[in-house]
């Protein structure tokens, strides 16, 4: 067989018994900015925490996707709406000269010089509204170290080159994990387990109701397979851009006409190298699925064979990019959306509309800038879109919180998924501390508790 179909459809997996490696308060499966967030505040509140990464590094999409940005931590306001751990990471990186964000006393400024400024190194999601907003350009090989120091600090064990692949499930409360790495198939119980995979991978083996549901014209329907090019001469290129723009948009007409990907001229964090995000299918196309692993498998194959003649185009037709080559690749492919759980509460476009503020509200974020609503300025979080509805025992971090497409669409960012990180982390070990279901965690003590560790909350 050299790869057909097979005629067979199923076949019965024997039983087998699988050795437990540990037993934990909580487990978090995924170690992205989601799940990183969960282990690390779950362990600083005192749970005894596990956390499994099937990768060799922590980060997901914010390091091994190469997406090296987080926009829209401030909404044109003095002050971050998406501060906590966040704020932290940009702190540990600060201190290792590994990010790139307008100073403080620049936010909210509507100075045309200050905006030019921040434009002009390279951070282009500075302003919309006219006002300076927080948005920070990370170094991802740094963020790795960054996040493993906070790991360690903790004390969560840590497990990489981990697949979770079931959800150990009793009664309608999940027990445990079990997950396959080298060692073979082995289990990890725990009073908790927080799905942070972004795909929900834990969902259908726990039985909760999900849904991957997302109209073809939105981004987080697309792959990717981020890629950097090195030996660019930046101020060339820029140059050109500026004094010949009809010449620079024919370029970009033609690149697409060749199959290859325009190259905006991200700058990253060093010299001469830039970043070339990309949209796989595109929108509008037909769904390709973070769920498939032929589409996976296709789309990695896809991607390089444009990126070659992306590379090829900009070498012989873009001024700055003669000698340039491919510094990397992602090491990991790029998935903008996947399952997202049906939780107590689905977040809806009407409570985006509305600014609506919650009971239960465990993060905010300002406005996107496709989304401006001077009259409510922030979205907010509730804890119930964590909380799926009649499974016991299981939360979810990050970008499959319960959400329309439309609300994932504009709030599954980095930021916003490590404020959900924080917050479900958190959740959990409140409620294993009072010994209550997670759905009757006392939302005025979470909040409190929230609040403490510098989340900002519209409260
Ligand atoms: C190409 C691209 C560009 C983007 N651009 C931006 C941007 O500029 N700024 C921004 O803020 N956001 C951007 N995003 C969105 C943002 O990166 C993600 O929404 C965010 O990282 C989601 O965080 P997460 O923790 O929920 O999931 P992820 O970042 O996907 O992390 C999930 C983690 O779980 C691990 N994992 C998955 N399955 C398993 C399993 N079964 N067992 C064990 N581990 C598992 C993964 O390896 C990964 O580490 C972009 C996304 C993509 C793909």
């Amino acid at each position: 067989m050299n790869g057909e179909i097979s005629e067979m459809k199923t076949i019965i997996e024997p039983a087998r018994e699988i050795k437990v490696l540990r037993e934990a308060d909580i487990v978090v499966v995924g170690g992205g900015p989601g799940g990183h967030s969960a282990a690390v505040s779950a362990a600083r509140n005192g749970a005894r925490t596990v956390l499994i990464e099937r990768y060799g590094h922590l980060g997901g999409m914010a390091t091994g996707g190469l997406v090296a940005m987080i926009p829209h931590l401030s909404g044109g306001s003095k002050e971050p709406q998406l501060a906590g751990l966040c704020q932290e990471w940009i702190e540990r990186l600060d201190a290792k000269g590994a990010a790139l964000h307008p100073e403080k006393e620049d936010l909210g400024s509507d100075d045309p010089n200050v905006i030019d400024y921040w434009q002009n190194r390279g951070i282009w999601f500075v302003s919309d509204e006219g006002r300076v907003r927080l948005t920070v350009i990370m170094d991802p090989e740094i963020l790795k170290c960054v996040l493993n120091d906070m790991v360690e600090e903790a004390g969560v064990k840590l497990l990489l080159h981990s697949w979770g692949t079931r959800a150990i499930v009793e009664n309608d409360q999940v027990k445990g994990v079990i997950f396959e790495s080298k060692s073979g198939r082995q289990a990890i119980l725990a009073k908790v387990v927080i799905d942070a995979t972004g795909d929900g991978d834990l969902l259908p083996s726990a039985g909760a109701d999900f849904t991957a549901k997302m109209d073809v014209h939105l981004r987080i329907r697309n792959l990717a397979v981020v890629f950097k090019m090195g030996n660019v001469d930046l101020d060339t290129f820029i140059k050109f851009r500026q004094t010949e723009p009809e010449k620079y948009a024919e370029l970009v007409r033609q690149v697409f006409l060749a199959n290859g990907f325009p190259v905006g001229g991200f700058r990253g964090l060093q010299d001469g190298v830039v970043w070339v995000n990309n949209f796989v299918p595109g929108m509008g196309s037909p769904r390709i699925s973070s769920l498939d692993v032929e589409d996976l498998t296709l789309v990695e194959r896809y991607v390089r064979k444009r990126m070659m003649i992306t590379l090829d185009f900009y070498r012989k037709r873009v001024p700055g990019f003669e000698r340039s080559f491919i510094l990397t690749t992602a090491p990991q492919i790029g998935t903008r959306g996947g399952r997202r759980v049906i939780g107590e509460y689905t977040l809806t476009e009407q409570d985006m509309h509305s600014g609506r503020i919650f009971t239960d509200t465990i993060a905010m974020a300002p406005h996107l800038e496709h989304d401006i609503s001077p009259e409510h300025p922030v979205r907010c979080f509730p804890y119930r879109c964590l909380v799926p509805i009649k499974l016991e025992g299981l939360l979810v971090a990050g970008r499959s919180f319960s959400s329309e497409d439309r609300v994932n669409e504009m709030l599954n960012l980095i930021g916003h998924c490590i404020a959900l990180g924080q917050a479900a982390g958190t959740a959990a070990s409140l409620a294993i501390k009072g010994g209550v279901r997670l759905r009757d965690v006392n939302y005025a003590d979470l909040q409190k508790t929230l609040l403490r560790q510098g989340v900002p909350l519209p409260i």
